[in-house]
């Protein structure tokens, strides 16, 4: 087998190794990369997988992805780096001894207690990885307007060779927020713009087009499209399926994984994962309002629309960017045969929250509660078998404290999300000008 090739979804661009693929981001033409097909983990990986370690199954998973690109060695390094956290499979019962009613995948134990760290952390490695060597740092600009900011800022802080530089937009994120920005040092820079999100957006995309910056400093995004931060969630959507095996050993796969989805990435890799050969059956496209893919599912017609605001703000995604990847590899024909869709309402959601956490004492985050609706729905259509369902746990609901408190109560912050609050800020404030962002880069 030849080393891995990466295609533009609109295929007017030249492919692509891995490594041009990740530190480009973007294709050319404005496509997303895809890898040119999706290999089958060994014969072996695959007996052997309920017994495997987490960071054995991220080896397996990725290695064919970049098999050009780097050693065994490096790459085992780079999981070993970025995978410094668990991904349990947890049982959800209704009575101590009772039966499980449902299995959550926590995907929330991360520096950002969301399932994101999962990609931040390996695509900031492997950017590290791949400029090994290079006379200057690679310049990482990004413009947020509050939670992106601190996810890229903690998935690159301490990472080697590589400067992360956050525009925010001074004093309209929150407190803990800005702690996250411009609190941890070090290789993250914090600038906080007098202006607003907008502004920052518009310096950034200035800084790109500036010739004489680009020519002192090499700069680049670091985009949530980028394939180097999808692929690595293909490895908990193994180790899921890995752990509910060894929980439930049966001939056929029989996993299914209840997605909260708003940009689709996590279900791409979940679907990346299962053509791999991961013993799961199916997936649940599980949606807010914004309900464009399981419309699509439904009528197989792609409608983009604008977004509406949730309770489930993440999710909050009309004209999901990895619909590009979707049709780049599955018919919708092939599509409904892996994936059910189903949405729930704000209104539904607060009422699963409750719900569950009546009866099971579990708290959920909207995102999560979303998932575990939409399989409640299938489940009661008789299209899914509930003690199958998997529901990915994709923030601890601290985070979303404003809207879960007054439905369950108090909630016990973790640790990681504790230690934040006790960061200072240090941010510079400047003007909401390109000169401003030029003195302070090149400063
Ligand atoms: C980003 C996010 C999602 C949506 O994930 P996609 O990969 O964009 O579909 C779901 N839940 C939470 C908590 C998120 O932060």
């Amino acid at each position: 087998m030849g080393a891995m090739r990466y295609y533009s979804t609109r295929k007017r661009a030249e492919p692509a190794t891995f490594a041009r693929a990740a530190l480009s981001g973007l294709a050319p033409d404005g496509g997303l990369y895809v890898p040119e097909d999706i290999p089958p983990c060994r014969a072996a990986v695959k007996t052997s997988l309920p017994t495997m370690s987490f960071l054995d199954i991220a080896f397996e998973t990725l290695r064919p992805f970049m098999d050009a690109d780097l050693s065994d060695g490096a790459l085992r390094d780079l999981c070993a780096g970025a995978f410094t956290f668990d991904a349990p499979l947890r049982l959800i019962r209704e009575a101590p001894c009772g039966p499980p009613v449902r299995r959550i995948l926590e995907l929330f134990h991360g520096p950002t207690a969301a399932f994101k760290d999962f990609g931040a952390r390996f695509m900031a490695r492997m950017f590290s990885y791949l400029r090994r060597g290079a006379d200057k740092p690679l310049d990482i600009l990004v413009a947020t307007s509050g939670d992106t900011g601190g996810a890229v800022a903690a998935g690159f802080s301490g990472v080697d060779g590589v400067r992360v530089t956050v525009l925010y937009p001074q004093g309209r994120v929150s407190p803990l927020q800005e702690k996250q920005i411009a609190g941890l040092g070090g290789n993250i820079f914090a600038l906080a713009v007098q202006g607003s999100f907008d502004d920052c957006q518009r310096l950034v995309k200035a800084a790109f087009a500036c010739a004489p910056l680009r020519e002192k400093l090499d700069l680049s995004s670091a985009n949530s499209i980028n394939i180097a931060r999808l692929l690595p969630q293909a490895v908990y959507h193994c180790a899921g399926a890995a752990a509910f095996l060894r929980a439930a050993p049966s001939a056929a796969p029989s996993a299914v994984l209840s997605v909260p989805s708003g940009n689709f990435g996590n279900l791409v890799a979940g679907l990346y994962a299962q053509a791999m050969g991961a013993p799961i059956a199916r997936f649940i496209a599980a949606t807010n309002i914004n309900k464009t893919i399981p419309d699509y599912l439904e009528s197989g017609v792609y409608r983009a629309r604008h977004s509406e605001p949730t309770i489930s703000n993440a999710m909050d995604v009309g004209d999901p960017s990895n619909y590009e990847r979707l049709a780049a590899h599955w018919t919708i024909d092939q599509l409904r045969a892996l994936v059910s869709g189903a949405h729930a309402s704000d209104e539904e959601t607060r009422q699963t929250i409750r719900a569950v956490h009546t009866r099971t004492g579990r708290i959920l985050d909207p995102h999560s509660a979303v998932a575990w609706k939409a399989a409640d729905a299938l489940i009661e259509r008789g299209a899914v078998d509930r003690k199958n369902v998997i529901v990915l746990g994709t923030a601890h609901p601290a985070k979303f404290a404003g809207t879960v408190e007054p439905l369950v109560g108090p909630i016990p912050v973790p640790p990681q999300l504790a230690g934040a609050e006790g960061l200072k800020a240090h941010s510079r404030v400047i003007s909401a000008s390109g000169e401003a962002l030029l003195d302070a880069l090149l400063g």
